[in-house]
């Protein structure tokens, strides 16, 4: 059997996958194939989990914040909002779905390393709770564009702390060879710091970082918070100020495969508040407001995609290819960098797994794989095929390649089911074409 790890995963009676008390080969039947599927229970266990770790480990001084860039949309928006969560958006049209979604703008967090004029423009007009800068010519940009808006804004400094998270590294960005923020080594940091003080329309109210993603150990984090907080303290008395928080970013691993390990999320908070509260004492400072971003680990289980097998392909000494009605389109990350999943048929989840397949999907890319040696039940046309743990960067990375329409998204709690998300049309597609 495959081994199903998600709390709002089952095997009902039927034999069937069930997510939060619905029966998956039902969702297929009633909203068609492909098919995003989330757990309204499981998104809100886990940001209660997360908002619990701060009363409990750290007085409830901070707040964790989604990174809605796992997955966004209204619903989305609405749902970790009235958990508590604070919204974090990298692009002018996150902000534009949160402020659709009614997010009260000083509770948006706006990231990004390369902020257009626009985007700056529209996150200053709309009053966003903060900014955190990238680089010094991004700082520049955002004084000038205050300015002219006669507003004052509040920013955070993105730093590299240098640290090496142990994960792939298209998705590392911490180090010194990213893409991502403001040196701490050569002194760029202190100089960021000192530069935004002498500007008047930008206030410096904290840093931050982030060290990358589908982290599964807790000394990373740890470091990071330490080098961090200090750098915090070096840069409040070297240049006498207070600065109100530090973002130590996002990154907890979740589980694709049964193999994947696996660290409570609160024990993350646990730790580095130890920590936090060590440096605090030393060197003689207050604490700071600690903030998080998690995104991949507030939906990524919550998720799970179902197709209908269509083709099988058995090709005798080199592999079984089980076609699916979707593929590169709604979930990219296996063509991107290989990411594993756990597969299974969601109408014949309680059969013995000894099929070894490769899922193709159905783009005009050889490398439009879903899953390469996944064993699953003895598939036949028509089979649910699902794919567990699909809940972040699939819908938010998904695509119209070869025209596909992406696929709806239905959000289920305690047994009962809807749309967040609708399908798209054919009409959909031609929309913008002249
Ligand atoms: C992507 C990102 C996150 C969220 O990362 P997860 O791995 O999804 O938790 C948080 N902060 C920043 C700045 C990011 O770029």
């Amino acid at each position: 059997m495959v081994h199903i790890y998600s709390p709002c995963l089952s095997i009902n009676k039927m034999g069937h996958l069930d997510i939060s008390g619905c029966d998956c080969t039902q969702l297929a039947r009633q909203y068609g194939t492909p098919l995003y599927v989330m757990s309204e229970d499981e998104i809100r266990r886990v940001c209660r989990s997360y908002a619990e770790s701060f009363q409990k480990y750290y007085h409830g001084n901070g707040k964790p914040i989604y990174a809605s860039k796992a997955f966004c949309c209204k619903e989305m928006c609405r749902i970790v909002f009235s958990e508590g969560l604070d919204i974090e958006v990298v692009s002018g049209g996150e902000l534009y779905t949160a402020l659709q979604a009614g997010i009260p703008a000083k509770n948006i967090h706006f990231q990004g390393n390369n902020k257009s004029y626009a985007e700056l423009e529209y996150a200053v007009k709309s009053g966003v709770g903060n900014i955190v800068v990238d680089n010094m010519q991004e700082l520049e940009t955002l004084e000038k564009v205050a300015k002219a808006y006669g507003k004052t804004v509040s920013v955070s400094l993105r730093i590299k702390p240098g640290i090496d998270a142990h994960t792939h590294e298209f998705i590392r960005t911490g180090q010194i060879d990213s893409k991502f923020g403001i040196d701490l080594a050569s002194g760029e940091a202190m100089a960021a710091a000192k530069r935004t003080l002498e500007l008047s329309h930008v206030i410096l109210d904290g840093l931050h970082c982030h060290i990358g993603s589908q982290i599964m150990e807790i000394e990373p984090f740890v470091h990071a918070a330490e080098t961090m907080l200090n750098l915090l303290c070096d840069i409040e008395q070297l240049l006498d100020v207070e600065l109100e928080h530090l973002n130590l970013g996002g990154g907890f691993g979740i589980h694709y495969k049964e193999t994947d390990g696996f660290i409570p999320y609160d024990q993350y908070m646990a730790a580095v508040s130890v920590r936090i509260h060590e440096i605090c004492t030393e060197r003689g400072i207050r604490l700071p407001k600690i903030y998080i971003e998690p995104g991949r680990s507030i939906v990524g289980e919550a998720g799970v995609t179902l197709y209908t097998v269509g083709t099988l392909k058995e090709i005798p000494n080199v592999r079984n290819y089980v076609a699916i009605d979707g593929g590169m389109f709604d979930n990219p990350r296996y063509a991107l960098y290989q990411s594993d999943y756990t597969c299974l048929l969601a109408n014949k989840a309680s059969c013995k797994a000894n099929y070894l397949a490769t899922i193709a999907g159905k783009c005009c890319e050889s490398g439009d794989l879903i899953q390469e040696n996944a064993l699953i039940q003895s598939p036949e046309p028509g089979d649910i095929l699902a794919v567990l743990s699909t809940g972040a960067y699939n819908y938010s990375m998904s695509s119209n390649y070869n025209r596909n329409v992406r696929p709806a998204c239905v959000m289920v709690s305690e047994g009962k089911s809807r749309v967040v998300i609708k399908g798209e049309t054919y009409e959909d597609l031609v929309r913008n074409d002249i």
